[in-house]
Formats: C-alpha cells, sequence, structure tokens
C-alpha cells in the first residue's frame, strides 16, 4: 500500500487530553464505526445514544462521541475511561489520514502538543497507524 507521510516526525505523548475535545483553535470531532459503538456499549453497559450521536455522509463512520462542555464523555480526570477500545481516531491521533489514489495520506496536527518531542517516527509506526487506517477508510 502507497503511504504518504511527513518525514522526520517527533512524537511523544504528553498526556495532556488536548485531543479528547475542543481548543480554542478547533472542534474535535470523534468519529465511531458502527462496530466501535457495539464494543463500548457491551463494554460500559450504555446505550449507544447516551454516549454517540449518528451521522450520515462520512463513509463507513455512522456515529460522533458526545462532548460534555467541549470534552469527550469518556475524559475524566485527563484520562480515557475506554482506553483499551479507544476508538481508531483516537489510536491515530495526532495524525489525520485520508485516501489518495488508492494510498493513504497522514498529516500531523499542529495543534498537539507533543510533536516535535522524543524521537522521530519511523516508516514502520506509520504502516502500524496504516493497518489501523484501513478499517476506517475503504481504500477501493
Ligand atoms: S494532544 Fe497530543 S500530547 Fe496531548 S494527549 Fe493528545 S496525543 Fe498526547
Ligand atoms: S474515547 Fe478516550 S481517547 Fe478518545 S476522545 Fe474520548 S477520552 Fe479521548
Amino acid at each position: 500500500m502507497n503511504i504518504r507521510a511527513p518525514k522526520n516526525v517527533r512524537f511523544e505523548c504528553q498526556r495532556c487530553a488536548r485531543c479528547c475535545g475542543d481548543t480554542p483553535h478547533r472542534g474535535r470531532i470523534i468519529y465511531l464505526l458502527e462496530s466501535e459503538v457495539k464494543k463500548i456499549s457491551k463494554k460500559t453497559g450504555l446505550k449507544p445514544l447516551e454516549f454517540a450521536s449518528p451521522i450520515s455522509g462520512l463513509g463507513n463512520f455512522k456515529y460522533k462521541m458526545k462532548k460534555r462542555n467541549g470534552v469527550c464523555i469518556f475524559l475524566k480526570n485527563k484520562a480515557c475511561q475506554i482506553y483499551d477500545i479507544r476508538p481508531t481516531v483516537c489510536r491515530l491521533y495526532p495524525f489525520l489520514v485520508s485516501k489518495n489514489d488508492g494510498g493513504l495520506v497522514f498529516e500531523v496536527s499542529e495543534d498537539c502538543p507533543g510533536i516535535g518531542l522524543g524521537a522521530p517516527l519511523t516508516q514502520e509506526h506509520f504502516k502500524h497507524m496504516a493497518e489501523l487506517a484501513k478499517s476506517i477508510i475503504k481504500l477501493r
């Protein structure tokens, strides 16, 4: 698979939880697959509409996560309450992935304070993320 990713990007998560809510510069939308909604519902005992709102016209995404005061409802004290089963878009952050000529293009979110810190990300890292991204993006 053709992968286009930024070169020499350093990243080390600062656990600031900024990616779990809106900031003054951007609104954060956590898109969800139906399978992710089912998994979260099963694990938390919540009904889908208690934590997600249906959406349409966005490919594989069928819901978006509900927020409280601009923050994902599963964030408590800067920690994700569903970390083990967090949605794919959360796992991919601080990268945004789109489709291009049958391949995947990674763009980095400048809003993440972990960018520019830590070790440079390798091609292996982006290959792993591409595998994750395949579940949310239909390539063909
Ligand atoms: S905004 Fe970046 S540094 Fe902060 S928790 Fe999210 S990924 Fe980590
Ligand atoms: S599901 Fe977890 S990681 Fe994703 S936005 Fe909500 S609190 Fe953050």
